[in-house]
């Protein structure tokens, strides 16, 4: 996908401005913004639930029930 920030095309993550999806290199070329990612990373994780799924360009995510996740009704 399209980075937000920088326009490369690369593997992109929702921690930028706003949820804004971003690069790696625009996620951690400086340390503000790696402080930035790092917030907003773990705001997402918290939101996410007790079990979660990482390792999508959506961030962590609510686990299905088949792994331990909660049902939402
Ligand atoms: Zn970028």
């Amino acid at each position: 996908m399209k980075c937000a920030s920088c326009g490369k095309v690369a593997e992109v993550r929702p921690y930028g401005p706003g949820g804004s999806l971003i690069c790696f290199d625009c996620a951690f070329g400086t340390p503000e913004s790696k402080k930035a990612t790092e917030k907003a990373f773990a705001a997402q994780l918290n939101a996410a639930g007790p079990v979660v799924v990482i390792g999508g360009e959506c961030g962590p995510v609510p686990a299905p029930p088949e792994l331990g996740g909660r049902v939402l009704s």
